[in-house]
This record gives structure tokens, C-alpha cells and sequence, in this order.
């Protein structure tokens, strides 16, 4: 056994008895052995998420503890360190609690139950995380897609504590950002790509950048901070738009050039290059575009269109920051997707950094699905 924490029903040559969703249930060898012990899900092609593959571990409100605990610790250095920090205390299967993720902003935990499994123990994780992280309160953003293949409804709201107010505050590098735990993407924040919004600053001093699907303006405000000379953020949510302008108060930068501009990507793009504008440099965010194996072709596309007009948007010697949330999209598809867009748009590039995820969203070697966030640095020549 490889020890890849989920097992499909088509590997499953019989079940025992009426196991109810989400209840704890042993997984045998064909001579009887167990071999792991996982929570069960009817309804869902990934008919068991594996708790353990020691038979002698008993799946109890204690060992979500220790499992929590061992997760929160291995954070240590990023949740020390001065203001309230936006990080993942938990990411579910890496962090081996299949469908169990766990952020914290401020003083708030936001928590997302994914799985029948992660669902039936709830009330225990929960209690365990209470004890084992101080906090104002713990809010429910359980309102993902990925639960109705798992024939859960979408549940979102407070679980202990209290209400998390409409905005909180994180800090990040010298960066601050306002937080809409109720209401934004996920549970809020996109906080897989800290690291990466570090490294723009290394590219902004000067610059004229354009950052793309831009959210709440987080790779534009860290390349205000740097001293970029100006920062135009395209987004198709409004509400996204709106608190970047606030996010750009808060860093008081309320006085920089920042130019939001609503609307679809590859439309404002489009015209842009029929415009003649050009940036020194570009960043490239988009949402997942493949959800599953049979949008890979079409997601494909997407991506090649966008990095395409990305490219003949950008100066001479200009920067790219391009990525991809698509698991499905391997980094060595990415690469030729993006090394394709080149081409097509007659520029010469070169990868000069390879990015991920941040380091708070780890990756267990035996779930390889756990790396889904790549990304690239190009230059142009
Ligand atoms: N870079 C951001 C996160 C981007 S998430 C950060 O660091 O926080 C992707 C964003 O793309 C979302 O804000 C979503 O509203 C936006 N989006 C989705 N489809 C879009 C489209 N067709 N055109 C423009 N924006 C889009």
C-alpha cells in the first residue's frame, strides 16, 4: 500500500453491513487484514478517506486532537512573529485530515468541513480546536462545491464564539489586508500565494504593472508597497474591487496610482493590446479553469489565451508572474501551455523562477494531488 489516503469504489470489492455517511469503517485485505481505517462516503466516487493505516489507531475525539495539535505546530514560525497573520493550520489531506481545512485571520477561525467524513466529526474537531487555538471565534465557509459530491448541503456560520465582524485585518510581509471571512472567495483570503506576492516586490520598484483576476488587489498592494509606479487590477467582481481600494487605504497608499478596472480578463485584454498599452510587468491569477479531466482541453485553452495576451501586453524586457490553481494542469503542461502562448505571440521568454503554493499548505508525498498551485517568473527579451 502506498499509503494514497483515498480509495474508489471501484476498488472496493464488497462493504459489510450498512456503514451510515461519514462513519468510521475498517478497510480489510482480501485475507481479512486491515489495512486503514477511514470515514465512509456513499455518495462520492472516493468511497473512503483514510483517518489512519495503523489498525491498533482508534478514530476517537482524542485522535483529532492529536492529529490538530501535530498539524498547528508545525506552523510554529509563521504564527509567531508580531500582528495577527493570515495562515493554514490545517490543509486537510496533506495535513493527513482528509476534508478538514483549518485558517486562521486574526482572532477568527475559519473552518471548511469538505467531506461526510470531516462532517460527521465536526462537533469533536471543533471542540479540540477550541482548546487547542485561542480565538474570538470559529465560522463555518463550508459552502464549497466539492460538498455536493459528497450529497452534503452547503452550510455556512458561527460554530463557537463569536460572529467574526464584516472585515478583519491581516498582516503579511509589510502588507496589511482586510479580510471578508462571511462573504470572500473560500474562506476569505488566497492565502496560498503569500510567498508569492513577496516576490513581486523584487520586480515593482518603478514599474507599471497589471495584476490580473487581482481579487482584493493582493499582488498590486505588495507591488505599490515596493514602489511601483502604478498598478492597474482587473477583476470581474466588484465587491473584490471595492476592497482593494480599501486594502490600498489601509497600507496608506490611498494617494498611489491604482487603476481597478471591472470586467472580464480576456475581453479587457483584448482591447488593451488594440489600444497599444503595454506594462513592465504582468500578473496572471486566474481561477481553477479545469475542474475535472473533461474541461483539461478547454481549460487548456483558457490558459493559452490568457498568457498569449499577456505577453503582447508587455514591454520589452517586462516580468510575467503566470499561474495555474488547476491540479488537472500538471507544471509540465502549464509549462508548455505558457512556452505555447510565447510562441503564438512571437516573444522570447525565459522561466527564471519556479513558484507553488506557500509552505503553510503542504504537500504529503503520498497525495501528489496536494500540489495544486504552480506557477512561473517569465522575462521577456
Ligand atoms: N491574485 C489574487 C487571487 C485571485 S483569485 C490574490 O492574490 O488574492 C481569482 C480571481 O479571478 C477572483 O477574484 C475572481 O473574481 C476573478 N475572476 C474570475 N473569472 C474572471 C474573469 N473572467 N475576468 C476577470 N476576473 C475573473
Amino acid at each position: 500500500m502506498r499509503k494514497h489516503p483515498w480509495i474508489f469504489s471501484g476498488a472496493i470489492a464488497s462493504v459489510e453491513g450498512e456503514p451510515r455517511p461519514g462513519e468510521t469503517v475498517d478497510i480489510l485485505a482480501a485475507e481479512g487484514a486491515v489495512l486503514a481505517r477511514g470515514s465512509y462516503s456513499p455518495e462520492s466516487q472516493i468511497a473512503v478517506r483514510v483517518w489512519t493505516f495503523d489498525p491498533a489507531e482508534e478514530v476517537s475525539g482524542e485522535f483529532f486532537a492529536g492529529r490538530l495539535e501535530r498539524a498547528v505546530e508545525a506552523r510554529g514560525a509563521l504564527l509567531s512573529g508580531e500582528g495577527p497573520p493570515g495562515v493554514r493550520l490545517v490543509n486537510a489531506e496533506s495535513d493527513t485530515l482528509p476534508g478538514i481545512i483549518v485558517d486562521r485571520y486574526g482572532g477568527f477561525l475559519v473552518v471548511q468541513f469538505l467531506t461526510t467524513g470531516a462532517e460527521y466529526w465536526k462537533a469533536a474537531i471543533v471542540e479540540a480546536l477550541s482548546r487547542l487555538v485561542p480565538s474570538s471565534g470559529v465560522y463555518e465557509r463550508s459552502d464549497a462545491d466539492v460538498r455536493g459530491k459528497e450529497g452534503l448541503a452547503k452550510v455556512t456560520g458561527v460554530l463557537a464564539g463569536e460572529e467574526p465582524p464584516d472585515l478583519v485585518e491581516i498582516r503579511e510581509g509589510p502588507c496589511r489586508y482586510l479580510v471578508d471571512i462571511k462573504r470572500g472567495h473560500k474562506t476569505g483570503f488566497y492565502l496560498d500565494q503569500r510567498e508569492n506576492r513577496a516576490m513581486i516586490a523584487d520586480f515593482a520598484r518603478g514599474a507599471d504593472v497589471l495584476n490580473c483576476f487581482s481579487y482584493t488587489g493582493g499582488f498590486g498592494i505588495a507591488a505599490l508597497r515596493a514602489g511601483a509606479a502604478k498598478v492597474t487590477n482587473v477583476d470581474s467582481s466588484v465587491d473584490a474591487l471595492d476592497l482593494a481600494r480599501r486594502n490600498a487605504g489601509l497600507n496608506g497608499l490611498a494617494g498611489a496610482d491604482m487603476e481597478n478596472v471591472e470586467g472580464d480578463a480576456f475581453a479587457v485584454l483584448r482591447r488593451w493590446r488594440g489600444e497599444g498599452r503595454a506594462f513592465d510587468a504582468i500578473v496572471l491569477d486566474p481561477p481553477k479553469f479545469a475542474e475535472s479531466r473533461s474541461q483539461l482541453m478547454r481549460a487548456s485553452r483558457g490558459y493559452k489565451d490568457i498568457n498569449l495576451l499577456a505577453f503582447r501586453l508587455l514591454k520589452p524586457g517586462g516580468t510575467l508572474f503566470t499561474f495555474s490553481c488547476s491540479g488537472l494542469v500538471t507544471a509540465e503542461l502549464f509549462q508548455k501551455i505558457v512556452a505555447d502562448a510565447a510562441l503564438d505571440a512571437g516573444r522570447d521568454a525565459q522561466i527564471i523562477r519556479r513558484l507553488a503554493q506557500a509552505s503553510d499548505h503542504p504537500t504529503l508525498l503520498s497525495f501528489p494531488e496536494g500540489s495544486y498551485l504552480k506557477g512561473f517568473i517569465c522575462r521577456v527579451a
